[in-house]
């Protein structure tokens, strides 16, 4: 009877002990960029191990895999895929499937709606009708992108539903603390325009009233006269700083900042730090931080 009630006392007080147990897998996530990784170790926490394709610095436009990444790939249960058309993503993932066919495919896009470039500017045409990949530099989306991956974590680790339930809402509370703090900071420059190196930020750009000017597309390097008008379009503009991604050469930017007089500030569309990495861009727009 004692061992009974004991018995019951354990169902009661531990009714939500869902950490692996001693030997117990954890579940092999695979992800395509960093960013990815940060939001499902957040909802996956102890039950996961994630794997991310494009390591830290290399440039997801071009990057390609290396054997032994493959090899721990063929081991995945789950892949996040951004699944917003990055270029990894169009070249790679049909040969990932095929190493590992039985791999559960989270489409981390799903039920968000892409921006596609203008149709008209040459620039455009070069580019075709692609949609812009950025979707994560949104919180808003972020958080879409979270509910997603929470859903693949349960359909692969249905034993982990609550854990990954409970997570993805205190992540999600997070992120919208986080946008709540963006439109705080940017409430006063609705309207303006901020120039960018790689066009990363037109979905945060979107989400808070403000334009993004990026000086290339597409990752080619620029024309002298690209250069020229981008100098001048600066000039006009009042344009005070230059963003610029470490997986890009600054070269050019720095060649636009010092003509305008303005300073070249380096931000990491890919930075694993999801929540700071955002809040930092918006204080650097803001202006009280260099
Ligand atoms: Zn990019």
């Amino acid at each position: 009877m004692r061992s009974n009630i004991f018995a019951i006392l354990l169902v009661c007080f531990f009714p939500l002990t869902v950490y692996p147990q001693k030997g117990e897998e954890k579940v092999k996530v695979s992800v395509t960029i960093l960013p990815v990784a940060g939001f499902v170790e957040n909802v996956g926490g102890e039950r996961v191990e994630v794997m991310v394709m494009i390591p830290p610095g290399a440039n997801p436009h071009t990057y390609e895999p290396a054997p032994e990444q493959l090899k721990r790939l063929s081991e995945s249960r789950l892949y996040v895929k951004v699944g917003s058309g990055i270029e990894f993503e169009l070249s790679w993932l049909d040969k990932l499937i095929s190493l590992n066919p039985q791999m559960y495919i989270c489409d981390a896009s799903r039920g968000i709606e892409l921006i596609y470039p203008d149709s008209a500017g040459s620039k455009c045409e070069r580019c075709g009708r692609r949609a812009d990949p950025h979707i994560w530099l949104s919180p808003l989306k972020a958080m879409k992108m979270v509910e997603n991956i929470r859903d693949a974590l349960i359909e692969v680790d249905g034993g982990g539903r609550e854990y990954y339930s409970r997570n993805s809402e205190d992540y999600i509370e997070r992120l919208r603390k986080l946008h709540k703090y963006i439109k705080k900071r940017l409430k006063d420059l609705k309207g303006e325009t901020f120039m960018v190196f790689h066009p990363a930020w037109k979905y945060f750009a979107r989400e808070y009233g403000l334009k993004e000017k990026a000086a290339e597309s597409e990752g080619k390097s620029l024309t002298p006269a690209e250069l020229i008008s981008l100098i001048t379009y600066a000039k006009k503009n009042g344009i005070d700083k230059i963003f610029v991604s470490p997986q890009f050469n600054r070269k050019s930017a720095e060649v636009i900042a010092g003509e305008v007089n303005a300073r070249v500030v380096s931000i990491d569309p890919l930075a694993k730090d999801y929540i700071e990495n955002l809040a930092e861009m918006a204080d650097i727009l803001a202006g009280d931080r260099k």
